[in-house]
């Protein structure tokens, strides 16, 4: 369509979480002008990031539900993509344990749901076997997931939507939507920032989706945000854990249980709790949870290393099932009612990561493109961008290499994670234009590591301050409310 002011768009895609980055990803592939607006100052900043990081099977969604249908679907998607992107994964296998007789009709119930949705290979196993598996563990039985996985989350969203803008679609960060004005031609979306205009909507707004729906549309239902916080254990533990490990479900839990789960860069996870709260944007990390935390894995790993804690963090659920009811809800995907060029996606909640490129290509090529038939790009306008390999993890003869052609190889600027001031600029000059510590954070894997940031902060900001042109006053954390060095600290008339 024509752009007048840069700001007309095919398509106007609300939240740049996985979801919303994989829709990106998607329509990159077709002649038609596409825009991201996302109230973050990155992509990936709500659930997306904050969470098991797991590859889901099929093992925890009702058969017959749009859930199981695109976790089944999104996973062969997951890892077709990965491979193109270079994003870090593994299928590496998953348990879940019954530490009680009791739990093991609730072993046989996942089993046969699995196998109604196409899952291959289950078996219940004695707790021996499970033991053998999974050294450390105990339990009576357990089921056998082999087809489960691991994935970075933060990695495969940020790679989803660079990809999508070395591909021409344009990402419009720190734009928070407040206002959606359906007209004749087009919708206009009012941000805090100014205005946009799209022929079609797609809201994936994670935890806001509701809200954002209800502009358009009073019936959208409404979520309740639930969260579930996190321990990271430091990667000096990640040999003796191969595989996640996840307790028996219980059928009114708004989650899948504490877990503990290994991640592809080493460390390893405890969590998630699950706790209904008011406050959509909680993201505390709490004493008594993470307490709480450690003794439910216990149950399962005894000799957990409470002493390798190095961190954590918390994630918020959309789920459209109340407190009251718990459980999984099935997500709603349609199109609102009175405006069918608006999309709504809502309560896509777990298996969320797993299922959001099938979510992609439901959205686009079930709905989109049964009306508007943008042509496919011909194979030479597309670039692939690839996720960056580690240094450290490179055969010493091919570091060897990279150093004689690029000194800032050979210069290391955090120890705990051995990231190179190579990979850091590399992190700096992302096609998003994304200026926050987070962002390179994520992008390199700087800070990462068990000193939290002690020995490399330094070094970072006087390379950011010399190499990327980085002031005191523009130093944020996550986003121009969270100032790492010059800014309003305290609100009110007299600060
Ligand atoms: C604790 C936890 C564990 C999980 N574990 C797994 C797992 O192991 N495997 C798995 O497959 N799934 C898992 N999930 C589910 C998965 O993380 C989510 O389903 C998925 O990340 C949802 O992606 P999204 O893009 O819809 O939402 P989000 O990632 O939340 O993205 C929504 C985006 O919209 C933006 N936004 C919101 N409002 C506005 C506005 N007004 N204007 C502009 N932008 C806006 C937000 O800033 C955000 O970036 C887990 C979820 C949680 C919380």
């Amino acid at each position: 369509m024509a752009n007048r002011d840069g700001r007309d768009f095919d398509v106007v895609i609300i939240g740049a979480g996985v979801v919303g980055s994989a829709i990106a990803r998607y329509l990159s592939r077709y002649d038609c002008s596409v825009a991201v607006v996302e109230k973050g100052s990155d992509v990936g900043g709500g659930a997306s990031s904050r969470n098991s990081g797991v590859i889901h099977a099929g093992i925890n969604s009702k058969p017959g539900t749009l859930r199981a249908r695109f976790c089944m679907e999104g996973r062969r998607l997951l890892i077709d993509w990965c491979d193109q992107l270079n994003v870090p994964y593994e299928i590496c296998g998953k348990l879940v344990v019954a530490r009680r007789e009791e739990e093991i009709p609730g072993l046989e119930r996942l089993k046969r749901d699995g196998e109604e949705n196409g899952v291959p290979d289950l078996r219940i196993i004695s707790g021996d076997e499970a033991a053998r598996l999974q050294p450390g563990i105990r339990c009576v039985a357990a089921l056998h997931v082999p087809s489960s996985g691991i994935v970075s989350p933060y990695a495969l969203t940020i790679a989803l939507a660079e990809d999508a803008a070395v591909n021409g679609v344009v990402f419009f960060l720190d734009n928070r939507v407040e206002g959606i004005e359906p007209g004749e031609e087009c919708f206009v979306v009012r941000t805090d920032k100014g205005i946009l205009r799209g022929r079609w909507l797609i809201n994936s707004a994670g935890i806001h989706a509701g809200e954002i729906a209800r502009l358009i549309d009073p019936e959208a239902p409404p979520l309740y945000p639930c969260v579930g916080e996190y321990l990271i254990l430091d990667r000096l533990v990640g040999e003796r854990i191969s595989m996640s490990v996840y307790p028996a479900p219980r059928v009114d839990n708004a989650g899948l249980g504490v877990h503990i789960t290994p991640t592809t860069e080493g460390n390893v996870l405890l969590g998630p709790s699950n706790e209904y709260v008011a406050d959509p944007e909680e993201s505390r990390s709490t004493r008594p949870t993470m307490k709480r935390l450690l003794k439910e894995v216990r149950v399962m790993w005894p000799d957990v290393p409470e002493s390798l804690v190095i961190g954590a963090y918390a994630g918020v659920r959309a789920k459209l099932t109340p407190p009251d009811a718990g459980g999984f809800g099935d997500y709603i995907i349609r199109r609102t009612p009175a405006y069918p060029r608006a999309i709504q996606l809502i309560g896509i909640e777990s298996p969320g990561l797993t299922a959001a490129p099938a979510i992609a290509r439901y959205v686009i090529d079930d709905i989109v493109r049964t009306e508007e038939p943008f042509e496919p790009k011909p194979d030479r306008m597309i670039a692939i961008r690839r996720w960056p390999r580690r240094f450290d993890e490179l055969p010493e003869e091919e570091k060897q290499r990279l150093v004689s052609e690029d000194p800032d190889y050979g210069e290391i600027v955090c120890r705990c994670e051995g990231v190179t001031k190579h990979e850091v600029l590399h992190a700096l000059r992302n096609p998003l234009g994304v200026k926050t510590l987070a962002g390179i954070k994520f992008r390199s894997r700087v800070t990462m590591g068990r000193c939290n940031g002690g020995y490399c902060l330094p070094r970072i900001v006087d390379m950011l301050q010399k190499e990327g042109g980085w002031t005191s006053d523009s130093f944020v954390l996550r986003g121009p409310s969270s100032p790492l060095f010059v800014g309003r600290v305290v609100e009110g008339e007299d600060a």
